[in-house]
């Protein structure tokens, strides 16, 4: 038997400096959280931390050099002079865009990721201004699927905007994302632009199609992708017919977009309520107006049956409905690497 007593020091060492990358590792993602942006540069002849930083971009503090130090602590001299063609990483900027339609408590929007950078979404909440879509009553009150569409297709938008994608808001209210459970309805919605809504269907739909075609001719040169989402609350003749989440398409690559959207929704499902059955159906509806002549990629999600005791505490609950939401992201983002 050989005896490789070498090779087991050496397998000590290794696992010492693994330790000790892992450690370093672990330090640095600390940093990392709140740093999505990353960003770096090199250091040039004669520079100090305080010209570095002001070179690209930033206003030197105490502060920002005190963060600078402590995340590149190990390619410093001395522990605080840059070394001449040494990169080092730059703190983290937090970018935050005020976006009033989100309401007082959910303007500012921090951008967290850069996923969705050149992505273009126009999101329709069905019905709104003279028209407040299907309605259910719970608890002695009306529920107006406009109201409920739009509080959650408001959340969609603003978690994408955290993306960094670029959001068209078409179906607009004054209210902002609320955190109440019943939402009055009223009828002052307007059309992206301050345009009012029609009071004839048609009408009403010809002028989304127009504002989102107008839209996507102008990005279409420069965005990765577009796409349509509209949300709707539908009800159907039975109270006790129980839906899921649904996805309705009306081209191929509307299908892959379903998809991806019910895959997420699945997977969802079984991590925070184990056991249940998610039946959520991707249907073809190219009959659906919206659909068929909008030119993004789109789909149509159905959240629930209005009228069902069960379906309604999916969207009555503003937890569920933020919840939603972030599942549509999800998706979306799915949607987008694939
Ligand atoms: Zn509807």
């Amino acid at each position: 038997m050989r005896t490789d007593t070498a090779p087991r020091i050496l397998f000590k060492k290794m696992k010492a400096l693994l330790t000790a990358i892992l450690l370093v590792a672990t330090t640095f993602s600390a940093y990392a959280q709140s740093d999505t942006e990353h960003s770096f540069a090199t250091a040039q002849k004669g520079e100090g931390i305080y010209s570095l930083l002001r070179r690209n971009g930033y206003t030197p503090s105490a502060s920002l050099t005190r963060q600078f130090k402590s995340i590149n602590g190990d390619r410093l001299a001395h522990g605080t002079e840059l070394k001449l063609n040494v990169t080092y990483q730059l703190p983290g900027r937090i970018r935050i865009e005020r976006h009033p339609i989100f309401g007082a408590a959910y303007q500012n929007v921090e951008i967290k990721h850069t996923t969705l950078k050149n992505h273009v979404y126009y999101l329709v909440s069905g019905h709104g201004g003279p028209d407040p879509g299907a309605q259910g009553t719970r608890a002695g009150r009306t529920l107006s699927e406009d109201e409920y569409a739009y509080d959650t297709m408001l959340r969609t938008a603003r978690a994408l905007i955290e993306q960094s994608a670029t959001v068209y808001i078409i179906v607009q209210d004054n209210d902002g994302i609320r955190d109440i459970q019943f939402l009055p309805g009223d009828k002052d919605e307007k059309h992206l632009g301050n345009r009012p809504i029609s009071l004839n269907q048609l009408t009403r739909l010809r002028d989304r199609v127009t504002i989102i075609n107008q839209l996507y001719d102008k990005h279409q040169k420069t965005a990765l992708l577009q796409r349509m989402i509209e949300i709707h609350i539908d009800s159907r003749i039975s109270k006790s017919t129980q839906i899921d989440v649904n996805f309705y398409y009306a081209s191929n690559a509307g299908y892959k977009l379903s998809n991806a959207l019910q895959n997420t929704f699945r997977k969802q499902y079984a991590r925070v309520q184990p056991g249940r059955d998610y039946n959520g159906k991707i249907v073809d509806r190219a009959g659906l107006y919206m659909l068929r002549e909008t030119r993004p990629v789109s789909v149509l999600i159905e959240l629930a049956n209005i009228q069902h005791r069960g379906d309604q505490v999916r969207i009555t609950r503003f937890e569920n409905r933020q919840t939603l939401a972030e599942w549509i992201v999800r998706g979306l983002i799915a949607d987008a690497k694939s």
